[in-house]
This record gives structure tokens, C-alpha cells and sequence, in this order.
């Protein structure tokens, strides 16, 4: 039985990379070790992680003038690090909250400065994205945070907030993008700092990745610990300190993937025919399924859905994975079900969870 994997994270990795990894474990390219074994000031890891890094700028068209860095402690410390190094002086940045990554985001900068809530969901109940023409940015703020897409809730911006045409540096867009990053194309200009978790679309746990705007570096806020200063990690090409090795490896192998597979504009198409698959699924029961997400704001990443009888939920997941179909289960605060479909997905893991669908519902509805 083929078995499909729906975790919201970490999550599925392309089968080729895997293989790829396997057949390289002992002996990498002849080299004798494990990629694992290799110092970090070696030239064999030293290539990998260069040509990473230029993989990455290639699918994601990163200009010349941002740096590109491996960092760990994942988004979360991201959450702490903006701040630190963004504020450059002044006491308050804007948030948009959409959700429950968002409001992680707020709290860890409220330790920092004061947050101006530039716009929120909560009078859709986080089923959509807010209406830019209520969004209300402060010129006083240091910077513009949100979130392109909410893992749990499921909502994704189909657009980059154009407050991002200020390109003055002054207002700079910084964006969460751990769980759609390389699904869809961003123009990296419109956006002082992107960043990411490998977990979801990049690689195994243990990156986290940070695409910053050079002009944003070398301002951290006096006292800001060495290890979460950008400019030190910026000016030592990501090795200030030991790099996740093995983690950046496998991100380059998944980046070679991505450009065998046409890239970010190819896995679009791939991701929106998925996607559809499964809101078509979801919405063609007749009320067996629901997912509550605004239809504009749907996320093609993460699917979550409700069965008309919660009652049935243990008997849905039981029988998925009977089916192959595993880590269905949506999150402890949303309940119900969610499908996590990043580009490592393969369609026919999404046809195989919409036959089971549909034959679940049939004989229930
Ligand atoms: C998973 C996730 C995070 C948290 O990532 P960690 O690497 O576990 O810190 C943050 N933001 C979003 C949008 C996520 O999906």
C-alpha cells in the first residue's frame, strides 16, 4: 500500500530526495563520509552549502542586494530576532493578525515593543483574510509583520500587501512564510525580510531560513546576544557558528528537486490542481464536509475540514489509515481534520484522500 503522509509538520519530503540521501549517507560523492562526518570549514560542505544557497536565489529570483541565511531555533526564534533587529530605534512595529501563528508572532514582539494591530480576522473567527482597504498602518512603525499563510487555520494571502511599495526602507514587509514558502512565486523586492521553517516545504526540521534586505542589517538593539544579531550571521556566510549541516544538505537536494521539477512557477500550477481537488471534494458533499475558509482566502498548503458528525471523526481517521492515509488529524485548537498538501504531495495522494472521502461519506450522509 502506498502510504501518504498529511502532517502539517515536519512534513512529507519528496521521495527522490530521499532516495538521494540514502544512496549518499556513507560515502558522499566519493568523499568517503557522510555529508554528517564533514567539518563545516571543509570544501565538500562548503560547496553544498553554497550551492544551496544559490539554488534558492535562482527559484526564488533574489536580488543581488539580500542575504541569504541558514539560522536555527526555527520560525519561533525568528518571532524574538525581528524585533531585536529591526526596530532600529523606534518602539513600535505593526502586526497583522490572522490567526494563530500571527498572535505567536505578537506576543514574542510585545516582550520587544509596543505592537500596533494593523488589521485582524477576528470578526471573520480567522476564516479570512482582512479587507486591505481596513488596514490601518502607522508611519511611526518600524515595520509591517504578517503571515502569507496560517498553518492551522488554514487562510492564505493570495496577495502582498501593497504597503510594501514603499520601498524607502522605511516601512519594510517582513513575512512568516514557514508553511508556503516555494509554493507559489513572491516578488522577494516587495519584502524587507522573509523567513520560513524548513519543516514544511523546504526540509527536515532544524533550518530555519532568513532572506533579508542588506540595508536592514548591523542596526540590532544594544544588548541583542551575538547569535541573534543578522549581521554576524550575515557577514559569516551563515557559519558564525556549527550549521545544521545535514538540514541545509538536504534543503539543497530538496531546492535540485524543485528546479528538475520546473520550479516555483511549475509547482503553482501543481499546488492550485490539488488544491482544488480537495475544496472541489469538500464542497461537492452536500454538507458532509465543510471547511470554513473564505473561498478567496483558501490556502492551498493546508486543508482543514469538518465532518458533519464529529461523532465520526475517530471512525473517518481509523479508516484513513487503514487507507494509507495518515496524520489527517487537524490541530488540538481547531479540531475536525486538515490536510497538509505541500509540494512534496504528489496529486495522487490527493486522489487517493478524496476516493476514500467520498467513499467514506457515501452509506453515512
Ligand atoms: C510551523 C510554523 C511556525 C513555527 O515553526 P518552528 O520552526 O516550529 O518554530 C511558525 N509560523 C508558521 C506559519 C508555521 O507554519
Amino acid at each position: 500500500m502506498t502510504i501518504y503522509n498529511f502532517s502539517a509538520g515536519p512534513a512529507v519530503l519528496p521521495k527522490e530526495v530521499l532516495q538521494q540521501a540514502q544512496a549518499e549517507l556513507l560515502d558522499w560523492q566519493g568523499s568517503g563520509m557522510s555529508v554528517m562526518e564533514m567539518s563545516h570549514r571543509g570544501p565538500e560542505y562548503m560547496g553544498i552549502q553554497a550551492q544551496a544557497e544559490a539554488d534558492l536565489r535562482e527559484l526564488m529570483g533574489v536580488p543581488a542586494n539580500y542575504k541569504v541565511l541558514f539560522l536555527q531555533g526555527g520560525a519561533h526564534l525568528q518571532f524574538a530576532m525581528i524585533p531585536l533587529n529591526l526596530l532600529r530605534g523606534k518602539t513600535q512595529a505593526d502586526y497583522v493578525d490572522t490567526g494563530l501563528w500571527s498572535k505567536k508572532a505578537i506576543a514574542e514582539a510585545k516582550k520587544f515593543c509596543q505592537v500596533n494591530i494593523a488589521a485582524s480576522s477576528a470578526a471573520s473567527n480567522f476564516t479570512s483574510v482582512p479587507d486591505v482597504a481596513d488596514w490601518c498602518i502607522s508611519p511611526d512603525s518600524a515595520y509591517l509583520h504578517y503571515t502569507t499563510n496560517e498553518t492551522i487555520g488554514g487562510v492564505e494571502f493570495g496577495w502582498v500587501p501593497p504597503m510594501s511599495d514603499n520601498v524607502s526602507g522605511d516601512v519594510p514587509l517582513v513575512a512568516d512564510m514557514s508553511s508556503n514558502i516555494l509554493s507559489r512565486p513572491y516578488d522577494v523586492s516587495k519584502f524587507g525580510l522573509i523567513y520560513a521553517g524548513a519543516q514544511k516545504n523546504i526540509g527536515p526540521a532544524g533550518v530555519a531560513l532568513t532572506i533579508v534586505r542588506e540595508d536592514l542589517l548591523g542596526h540590532a538593539a544594544a544588548g541583542t546576544p551575538t547569535m541573534l544579531d543578522y549581521k554576524i550571521h550575515a557577514d559569516a556566510d551563515s557559519m558564525y557558528n556549527t550549521p545544521p549541516t545535514y538540514g541545509i544538505y538536504m534543503a539543497g537536494l530538496v531546492f535540485q528537486w524543485l528546479k528538475r521539477n520546473g520550479g516555483v512557477a511549475a509547482m503553482e500550477q501543481k499546488n492550485i490542481a490539488k488544491a482544488k481537488l480537495l475544496y472541489d471534494a469538500i464542497d461537492g458533499s452536500d454538507g458532509f464536509y465543510r471547511c470554513p475558509v473564505a473561498l478567496a482566502d483558501r490556502s492551498r498548503m493546508n486543508i482543514p475540514f469538518t465532518l458533519k458528525d464529529a461523532a465520526l471523526d475517530g471512525a473517518f481517521l481509523k479508516g484513513a489509515e487503514q487507507n494509507g492515509l495518515l496524520q489527517l488529524k487537524g490541530h488540538k485548537l481547531a479540531g475536525g481534520m486538515r490536510a497538509s498538501i505541500y509540494n512534496a504531495m504528489p496529486i495522487e495522494g490527493v486522489q487517493a484522500l478524496v476516493d476514500y472521502m467520498r467513499q467514506f461519506a457515501a452509506g453515512r450522509g
